[in-house]
């Protein structure tokens, strides 16, 4: 059984307390191995050897920084097959999806090789007489992030480059479900020609993390996860003095007007819903039909979905995988019931999917009729199930995002220019897209949601990223004007 172990100074090192967890095959449910579970001393050593990494690199200068950014970009790609592979054994996206993971994350190493551009830093001569001032951004110092199973090789990616090129030095704590992708990439990093300490990786649970968040030598945490722990990092890190970006849960909706193209919307609503098995923070949990549309949509929706393929996500065929693990199945199947009790249609049962296997499977699930009262619409399910709210009026639908607690991303399908510039406007999102299902913004923009989507106040990747991970330093000189000074500088003015 394959063991995993942590990754501290370059050396792989096993856990010293004794713990292990296990990791499975999701479209088996076979155990494939073993994670090695980090103590206090575990975390304390890939602190320390950071520390180390980092009092050196933040004096190499940034064009050194960027060379092994373009390797590590050059090597990721070279092997973005077998990270994909490693992808799906573990979380069980299908390999399509998984090739689309790393080839996100690679835009975030293409945006860190531009750090000569992003790093220029401002100037103002002769703000007073003979004083100039500019302002740098130097690295906070070591710098953590804890991730989730979801996406365990695009959510390190979204703060890695960055955190690296701005002269910081990392500890990643990934999800203990799925390690093996993460681990693979921290050693493509090496590979590069980083030096040993500046990226390290621990695996781990809470006591791994708590560790992280009270360690004075680190300086920032970034989080991504479900919300009550986003909440809670969020609450811990800034208690201890850390700067905390701890992005959360989400619910999304899609709103339907009547002038929307239904075959452009039900494809779009079938891909963002069931892509990854739902298991997305930017998935479409929700569909918003305003008017008329509904019945037309919901049937042209419900004709695509009975066509998907589940299966296995190594079979070429598949278009959507098991998911994370049999309890989150279930717990998914138990939604699904509640929504039927609670008086909702269920169109299209995914329970009732038989597959011949012992994998996490669970089919497609499409509710109508769903109010909001109902705990499929009020809680973040995780899982592929598209509740299907019928409301009369743009401003009722408008209405219900309004409310939702979350804010991560949020969508309009019109035809209407004015209807979407005024969505775009009043929606309360981190996140909009208009005719866009999933708008995840490219790698140049940031990424974050509102509300209990987001806790702190800094986006990830992009422009938000940089900022993130470097502190602001104004500087202020006055230097004597030689040619009226009556100071002796010492030197000939004339040169
Ligand atoms: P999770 O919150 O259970 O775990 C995230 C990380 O926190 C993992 O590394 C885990 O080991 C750690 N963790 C778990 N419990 C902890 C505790 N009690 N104390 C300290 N650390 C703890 O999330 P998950 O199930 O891995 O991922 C799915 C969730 O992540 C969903 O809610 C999804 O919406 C969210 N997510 C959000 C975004 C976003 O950008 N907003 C992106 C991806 C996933």
């Amino acid at each position: 059984m394959k063991q995993i172990h942590h990754l501290i100074n370059g050396q792989s090192v096993e856990a010293t307390s004794g713990n292990v967890s296990p990791v499975y095959n999701p479209a088996t449910g076979e155990q494939s191995g073993e994670v090695g579970m980090a103590s206090v001393a575990d975390v304390d050593a890939a602190v320390d050897a950071a520390v180390k990494a980092q009092a050196e690199w933040r004096h190499v200068s940034v064009a050194k920084r960027i060379a092994p950014m373009f390797n590590f970009r050059a090597l990721l790609a070279a092997n973005a097959n077998e990270v994909a592979k490693r992808l799906t054994a573990e979380h069980g996206k299908v390999l399509s999806d998984a090739a689309g993971e790393v080839a996100r994350g690679l835009e975030n190493i293409e945006y860190a090789c531009g750090i000569t551009e992003h790093l220029k830093g401002e100037y103002t001569e002769n703000a007073s007489t003979g004083v100039d001032v500019y302002s740098v951004r130097q690295p906070l110092g070591v710098v953590a992030g804890i991730t989730p199973f979801n996406f365990p090789a695009m959510v390190p990616l979204w703060t890695i480059p960055n955190a690296i090129v701005t002269g910081n030095a990392y500890v990643l704590k990934p999800s203990e479900r799925d390690p093996s992708a993460p681990m693979f990439i921290a050693e493509l990093f090496h590979e590069a020609g980083f030096p040993d300490g500046l990226l390290n990786v621990v695996n781990g649970d809470k006591v791994a993390v708590d560790r992280l968040l009270e360690h004075p030598d680190v300086k920032a945490v970034s989080f991504v996860g479900s919300t009550p722990i986003a909440k809670y990092i969020y609450a811990t890190g800034a208690a201890n003095g850390k700067r905390v970006q701890a992005l959360g849960g989400a619910k999304n909706h899609m709103v339907v007007l009547p002038d929307a193209d239904i075959g452009l919307a039900a494809d779009a609503a079938v891909s963002a819903a069931y892509g990854s098995a739902g298991e997305r923070c930017m998935a479409i949990s929700v569909l918003v039909t305003v008017g008329d549309i509904a019945d037309p949509l919901v049937a042209a929706i419900g004709e695509r979905t009975s066509k998907l393929v589940i299966g296995e996500g190594t079979n070429p065929d598949s278009e959507m995988g098991p998911v994370i693990t049999a309890e989150h199945r279930d717990r998914i199947s138990s939604y699904i019931g509640a929504g039927a009790d609670a008086g909702a249609t269920v169109v299209i049962d995914g329970r009732t999917d038989s597959f011949d296997n012992n994998g996490n499977f669970i089919g497609c699930s499409l509710i109508d009729h769903v109010t909001t009262d109902m705990s499929v619409y009020t809680d973040e399910i995780f899982g592929p199930v598209l509740c299907v709210v019928r409301v009369d009026t743009y401003e009722e639908a408008l209405q219900l995002i309004t409310d939702c607690p979350y804010g991560n991303g949020a969508a309009i399908f019109t035809r209407d220019g004015g209807a979407a510039r005024d969505f775009q406007d009043r929606c309360e999102a981190g996140m909009v897209g208009i005719n866009v299902p999933i708008p995840v913004p490219v790698g140049y923009h940031s990424f974050g949601g509102w509300n209990d989507s987001l806790f702190g106040d800094t986006a990830m990747y992009g422009p938000e990223g940089i900022r993130f991970f470097t502190r602001p330093k104004v500087l202020t000189s006055r230097w004597p004007d030689p040619a009226t000074s009556a100071v002796d500088l010492g030197f000939p003015t004339n040169v």
